[in-house]
């Protein structure tokens, strides 16, 4: 469609604005006809910020884009005046990695658009939608897309990296159900990756981390799950942490793929369904999710319970939409957040006791460390098939600092400490969605794969326009 139209049809939906800077003027001239958000404006500060409330950036502008031709137009406009320029869909990047001072953000969530296709069994869901509203669409038809676990995390930054949640053990990474990418690149120029289409592209989007071009669109195969699943926590106080932990990795040691199991230390907010004698004190919580026939689930989770009872059993049929914003309280926006992680080889006894021992001295309640199991489906892509560079650890630790929307203090140096204190137990790897700036992006990634992304940004990105995690 030629700018103008689109712009007419824009301003019918009252979202331009009409800066007169000398980039809105150049934004304008290569075709971009979203709304241009710049300092002077006074959605400014709101435009600005991430989830994460301790990043506090000042880009030159956000530039929300309509479409993917207006991605490809300011993308250009960015080249053409020499501005740097970053990537934001759902904006949770820890690191802040889609905001940089005085770069040109371009903002995706515009293009949050997600159509099943239940004939072909997949879903096309815009480079800018959050997987509440991925679940959302694909929930109406008992579908899902396995992704991640809080429901505001955007489906592009997630999928670029990998994207571990509750469905991971029995269908995989989200990496592992994309079928094709629509990309704008580094020129402006917009190409499809798939299978067929420029497999290289493809091979580097499946876990690579976003440095290569813009995702405007993705396509994904769906999976029958729910509306219903058995799911939901198992609450310890903090005496039986560590046999909670224990029990459920002697669980997981012969699981089946359809259960995935997260350890969650924590402390326990104020609140229902604590009961009052652990509320602001430290528990375990041991997550569940099993993606198949309840009955079976059952069976299945009969030992934990057994050699494990939990204080609080939560663990019962729940609408799909719900587990997958189960955890949502423990993210909110604005929060300010630290964090670390560690891909494990197994779930010894010395680490478990290294993080109980840590997480001793956790200095806000905010702060908490998440361990999943990985295995299973995960496993069932070959190292190397996608870029993703972590198939075959045997589990994954997250460790969240917060201090809500106080500032870190001391929660930043408790975070490096855990990290450093169950270093020993770790394979010494780190998620690319995980990565902040005291982390290289090489250690994302195992040598052979890391020449091969190298590679290919060499070829679809020479000039290293996409500068996010620093791949060049
Ligand atoms: C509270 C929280 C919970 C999380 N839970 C999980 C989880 O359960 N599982 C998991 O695997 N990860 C999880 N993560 C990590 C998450 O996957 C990454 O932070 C991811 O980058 C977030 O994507 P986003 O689009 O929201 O972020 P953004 O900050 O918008 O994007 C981060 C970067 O990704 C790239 N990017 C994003 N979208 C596109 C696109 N369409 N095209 C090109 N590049 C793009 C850009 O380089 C961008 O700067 C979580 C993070 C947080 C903060």
């Amino acid at each position: 469609m030629p700018a103008g139209a689109r712009r007419a049809i824009v301003l019918g939906m009252n979202t331009i604005s009409t800066p007169s800077s000398l980039l809105a003027d150049r934004l304008r001239a290569s075709g971009f006809v979203g709304r241009l958000v710049e300092p002077s404006d006074p959605d400014y500060d709101r435009a600005r910020m991430g989830w994460n409330g301790a990043i506090d950036r000042r880009p030159a502008a956000v530039a929300y884009a309509s479409d993917s031709d207006d991605v490809a137009a300011a993308v250009r406009a960015a080249r053409a005046a020499g501005l740097a320029f970053s990537i934001r869909a759902g904006g949770h990047s820890v690191s802040g990695r889609s905001v940089r001072d005085g770069a040109l953000c371009i903002d995706l969530r515009a293009l949050n658009a997600v159509a099943v296709d239940t004939g072909r069994g997949v879903v096309q869901v815009g480079g800018g939608a959050l997987l509440s509203e991925l679940d959302a669409a694909t929930q109406k038809h008992g579908l899902a897309v396995p992704a991640g676990q809080i429901s505001h995390t955007g489906v592009g930054g997630l999928t670029l990296g990998g994207g571990m949640g509750w469905l991971m053990r029995r269908h995989g990474l989200t990496i592992d159900s994309l079928h094709s990418a629509d990309v704008v690149l580094a020129d402006g120029q917009q190409v499809r990756a798939s299978a067929d289409e420029h497999p290289d592209l493809f091979w580097a989007l499946r876990g690579g981390g976003g440095d290569f071009g813009v995702v405007t669109s993705f396509v994904f195969r769906t999976q029958s799950v729910g509306p219903s699943i058995l799911a939901g926590v198992l609450v310890y106080p903090w005496e039986l942490a560590g046999n909670a932990f224990r029990a459920s990795r002697d669980l997981m040691d012969d699981a089946p793929d359809e259960l995935t199991i997260f350890d969650v230390l924590l402390t326990a907010p104020p609140q229902e369904p604590f009961p009052p004698e652990l509320q602001g004190r430290r528990v375990a919580v041991v997550g569940v999710a099993w993606c198949g026939d309840p009955a079976e689930g059952e069976r299945v989770l009969a030992p934990l319970r057994a050699d494990c009872p939990p204080v609080l059993d939560l663990v019962g049929p729940m609408p799909y939409v719900a587990l997958q914003s189960m955890l949502d309280e423990t993210a909110p926006h604005g929060w300010r957040f630290y964090d670390r992680s560690h891909y494990l080889p197994e779930i010894s006894d010395g680490f478990i006791e290294a993080l109980l021992d840590g997480f001793e001295s956790v200095p806000a309640p905010q702060a908490h460390v998440l361990t999943g199991w990985l295995g299973g489906a995960v496993d069932r892509a070959a190292p190397g098939e996608t870029a993703f560079g972590h198939r075959g650890a045997r589990a994954f630790t997250w460790i969240i600092g917060s201090s809500g929307d106080e500032p870190l203090g001391p929660v930043t140096d408790w975070v490096r400490r855990l990290w450093e204190e169950t270093a020993p137990f770790a394979t010494g790897g780190v998620y690319v969605n995980a990565l902040n700036s005291e982390r290289s992006v090489r250690d994302a990634y195992a040598d052979e794969i890391w020449e091969r992304l190298v590679a290919v940004k060499r070829r679809y990105d020479p000039d290293g326009t996409f500068e996010g995690n620093g791949i060049r």
